[in-house]
């Protein structure tokens, strides 16, 4: 097989790769290196965004007359790459444009369409995606968040949890229960809302790491027009599919340090013993980690490979995060193991690597759960990958009300 690129792919490689050297540098000029989660930080976010989309890199594979680039999947993947080594890639649109933007496109009408698409590309608008409740994480469908029809609206009362980006947001899709008489698949019905509606609030949620990117968010008699329903009432189930289906794509490797980073550490680090690096627990670890990452990069491309004939990835994709993750976490606690009493300092002007791997060692866990805990994706390779027998579901056919909750 090969995993060079075609002439056409090689084409588009350097036509990005020039335009993004020539709009990285001004775009750093401009706003020089930031902190994240800052106002300034957004605001740069927001710029890139839109210099992308006027010039159709934005939303690569959507339609031109959407504001997208008109190109095909693995364009993107090649703009992605490039922009990645250019430094630049800002993660305040990638739950907008990868999961909700789409399931409006899926299940709105026209009108809806035409308000909502082109500011998102352009990053003038961000949406959230407002699933996970306490009761309801992996098991999407048992959530509790009611909506009543009143006349030609519907009245939200509940609480969602982990919503990425819920305090930045304009937008939001959420599904709701509409009926606890059905099966729980049967009863949800998905609708877009404004986060900035009064009635709802949200509460932030703090980590470890001292940022805070997600939050509690809750709906007081917050009241939706039916015409904010996204499918049909008591369909949610089926229009949440088809946001999993895209965040289980726009979800997919790891940000983070590779094995050469750990090996780089471990050359620089020198213990009692001598530097890290010769020794020999350690360099079995590398080993380890060398022999994962290539599995890794020759499965990216065979999805690669899958995207240039046109096909659609399938569920071993969920094969990606599951090693890379667990791998992410383990490299973070070697390396910061390694750096010894300098393995507290989180501050990069002073810690080894700029603290990366106490970063890393923050984040990791929550790759873990964040689009599908270890188990979940586990479950889905033995099922839909392996083809073993389904975990057992007893509530499949029980109505939501009658489920045991323990209280
Ligand atoms: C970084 C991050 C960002 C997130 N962003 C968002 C967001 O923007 N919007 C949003 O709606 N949610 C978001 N979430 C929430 C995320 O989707 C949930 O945390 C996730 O679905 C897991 O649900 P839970 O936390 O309720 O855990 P639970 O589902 O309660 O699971 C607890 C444990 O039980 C295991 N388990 C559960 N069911 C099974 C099973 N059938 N078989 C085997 N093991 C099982 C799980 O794997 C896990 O180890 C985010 C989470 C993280 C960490």
């Amino acid at each position: 097989m090969d995993f060079n690129d075609s002439p056409e792919e090689a084409a588009y490689r350097e036509k990005a790769r020039a335009w993004l050297a020539e709009n990285a540098a001004a775009h750093r000029a401009k706003f020089g290196e930031l902190k994240p989660n800052t106002a300034e930080h957004m605001a740069a976010a927001k710029d890139w965004q839109a210099t992308k989309a006027a010039a159709g890199y934005a939303c690569i594979t959507w339609p031109a007359a959407i504001g997208g680039g008109g190109g095909t999947p693995i364009q993107s993947v090649i703009f992605g790459q490039e922009e990645g080594k250019a430094g630049l890639g800002y993660g305040y649109f990638t739950i907008g444009l990868g999961m909700c933007v789409p399931t409006v496109m899926a299940f709105s009408d026209s009108e809806t369409k035409k308000r909502f698409v082109s500011p998102a590309v352009k990053g003038e608008e961000i949406w959230c995606q407002l699933f996970s409740e306490p009761a309801g994480g992996s098991d999407v469908a048992a959530l509790r968040t009611r909506a009543v029809k009143d006349g030609d609206e519907w009245v939200i009362n509940g609480q969602k949890v982990w919503t990425t980006g819920a305090h930045y947001c304009d937008y939001g899709i959420l599904l709701t229960r509409t009926d606890p008489d059905v099966p729980k698949h049967k009863g949800l019905t998905m609708f877009w809302i404004d986060m900035k509606d009064a009635a709802v609030e949200c509460r932030p949620i703090h980590q470890m790491s001292g940022g805070r990117e997600f939050n509690e968010v809750y709906f007081t008699d917050l009241r939706v027009k039916d015409s904010q329903r996204l499918g049909e009432v008591g369909d949610g189930w089926k229009v949440a599919l088809v946001t999993l289906m895209n965040e289980r794509l726009a979800v997919g490797g790891s940000a983070g340090p590779n094995y050469r980073e750990v090996m780089k550490l471990a050359r620089d680090l020198t213990g009692p013993t001598g530097p890290a690096i010769k020794d020999q627990a350690f360099r079995e670890k590398i080993a380890d980690w060398y022999v994962q990452s290539e599995g890794l990069k020759f499965t990216r491309f065979r999805t690669m490979t899958a995207l240039s004939r046109g096909q659609t990835p399938g569920p071993e994709s969920s094969i990606g995060k599951i090693i890379s993750a667990n791998q992410l976490q383990e490299m973070a606690n070697t390396a910061v193991e390694m750096e010894d009493q300098y393995g507290i300092l989180v501050d990069p002007d002073h810690a080894p690597a700029e603290a990366a791997f106490q970063q890393s060692l923050m984040w990791a866990p929550g790759l873990r759960i964040a689009g599908g805990t270890d188990e979940i994706l586990k479950n889905i390779i033995a099922e839909r990958v392996l083809g073993l027998p389904g975990d057992v579901r007893v509530d499949k056919d029980v109505a939501f009300k009658d489920m045991p909750t323990g209280r």
